[in-house]
């Protein structure tokens, strides 16, 4: 029997503010254990939360990027439940009044585009974090209590592996886009918890098993494809999956049973007194709206339509805000060097992000990021580009200038002096240097003549190397071509 998976999500991402969500202290990640507290998040008895409106600013651009609908009036409640790392004894969360409800996010993958809809995207504080150590006591940090977490619910919308984990990677992308959160997923910025379960051919959809603590692409992978297998063999031997909630061990790649699922009732949730409700006007909400950027399903449109890239190099480069921003700077400043129309700029500026400023950034050991953020301005690039374009350059001589530019602020004309990288494209001098390689290698050039073509390839190569890279290879190719038929003839 086939049986169709059911997949839904609780992502927890980690708001990028200043300070907690409930008192001043800092908002980070790591450090020094128990530094970042305070009697607010430590839960001590008579500390009084206040709430950082920033969070809340955050969590309602998140919510106008995936079209959900901002509630007016939203509240926190109590969500009580007891383990060492939350002292308080219970989560100041939202649950029947979230921040947002409904909205969703489109996803493109291989060529096609599925929905995924959203039932709520709610705000809440972080519990701390329990350092369990074999034969030893257990440790906790608190520096993590009273962190601002947004928390997106899907719908059970997705039905494969495969598309859950496109559905990951986008909303990372656009959480990432729009600076709500860092993403950041082996600090924890951003944990997954999954919902599965498995619809028989009747549709009706069986009895999920929730997943947590995912915290990479390929754990939610790994993950989710284990617990489909578990779920079929189970059934297919005539028994019946429990609702119990596992916890992924990300070293071990295998998910334990933690707890047969709490009901909501076990946590006591209760309105939370010590907070008022939040009012939003809808005039905030306008106003945030302007934060809201491009989003990257947006930006590779753009890419493809407006600047004719291909799909691949439109996903590679949209796959980061600040290598779109680059990307349109770069075409921008092309359009003031001489390199005829736009249309031609925009490939031309894309090839270089896919091979030679990733191979750079690796070779440096640089992040895309420091790269093209601090070590080499867009028009440079775009002058280098130009340079190229036009005729001035080989490519390999291009891909030279491109790793002395980084180290330097040397205008690109000095440099391609200096450095002696300028095409040479003199027929005369070029000339010479072919007649001396095809006297250097004579055989070659016998079964040249004999028709074996794949020898002009070999021979240009030659020149190239004789040249340092800097000969015009169509000219080279010419005069081959031409001292090859003189002898014919
Ligand atoms: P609970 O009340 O147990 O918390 P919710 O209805 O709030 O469950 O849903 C929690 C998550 O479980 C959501 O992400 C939702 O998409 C997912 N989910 C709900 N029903 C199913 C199902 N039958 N199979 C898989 N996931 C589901
Ligand atoms: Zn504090
Ligand atoms: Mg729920």
């Amino acid at each position: 029997m086939t049986r169709t998976p059911v997949i839904g999500f609780e992502v927890h991402a980690q708001l990028a503010t200043r300070s907690k969500i409930f008192c001043a202290c800092a908002n980070g990640v790591g450090g020094e254990p128990n530094s970042r507290v305070c009697p607010v998040c430590l839960g001590l008895p008579g500390a009084l939360p206040v709430l950082n409106e920033r969070v809340v600013e955050l969590g309602i651009v998140a919510a106008l990027a995936v079209d959900a609908t901002v509630a007016g009036r939203s509240s926190f409640a109590r969500k009580s439940y007891f383990y060492p790392d939350l002292p308080k004894g219970y989560q100041i969360t939202q649950d029947t009044r979230p921040l947002a409800t409904g909205g969703g996010l489109a996803v493109e993958t291989g060529g096609r585009t599925f929905r995924v809809g959203f039932r709520q995207l709610h705000i809440e504080e972080d519990a701390g974090k329990t350092a369990h150590r074999p034969g030893r006591p257990s440790l906790v940090d608190m520096n993590r209590c009273g962190v601002p977490l947004l928390e997106i619910v899907t719908q059970p919308d997705l039905t494969s592996v495969d598309d859950a984990v496109a559905f990951a990677e986008e909303i990372r992308r656009v959480l990432v886009y729009c600076g709500v959160t860092s993403g950041r997923m082996h600090e924890g910025s951003l944990r997954f918890d999954t919902n599965v379960s498995l619809a028989g051919e009747d549709r009706a959809p069986g009895t999920p098993c929730e997943i947590k603590n995912l915290n990479s692409f390929r754990s939610i992978r790994r993950a989710l494809e284990r617990e489909v297998e578990r779920q079929n063999s189970v059934l297919d031997g005539g028994g019946r999956v429990t609702h119990q909630t596992l916890l992924w061990d990300e070293r071990a790649g295998v998910a334990s049973p933690m707890r047969s699922k709490e009901e909501a009732s076990d946590y006591r949730y209760f309105r939370e007194p010590d907070l008022p409700d939040v009012i939003i006007p809808a005039e905030k909400v306008e106003e945030l709206r302007a934060n809201v950027p491009e989003l990257p399903g947006a930006a590779r449109a753009r890419l493809r339509d407006r600047y004719g890239l291909s799909e691949d190099i439109s996903s590679v480069i949209a796959d980061e805000r600040y290598e779109v921003e680059y990307f349109g700077e770069m075409v921008r400043a092309i359009g003031s060097f001489d390199l005829g129309d736009a249309e031609a700029a925009g490939p031309a500026c894309a090839k270089w992000f896919v091979g030679p400023l990733r191979g750079l950034a690796h070779e440096r050991g640089l992040s895309m990021d420091d790269l093209l953020g601090s070590r080499l301005p867009a028009a440079r690039l775009a002058e280098l580009v130009a340079l190229r374009a036009s005729g001035g350059l080989t490519e390999t001589a291009a891909k030279t200038l491109l790793g002395h530019a980084i180290d330097s602020d040397e205008p690109l004309a000095d440099l391609v002096r200096r450095l002696d990288l300028a095409q040479l494209s003199d027929e005369a001098e070029l000339a010479t240097i072919v007649a001396s390689v095809l006297e250097a290698n004579p055989g070659e050039l016998a079964r040249l003549r004999r028709g074996e073509r794949k020898l002009v390839r070999f021979l240009v190569g030659q020149v190239m190397a004789e040249t340092g890279g800097r000969a015009d290879p169509r000219i080279v190719g010419e005069l081959i071509e031409a001292a090859a038929k003189r002898e014919d003839s």
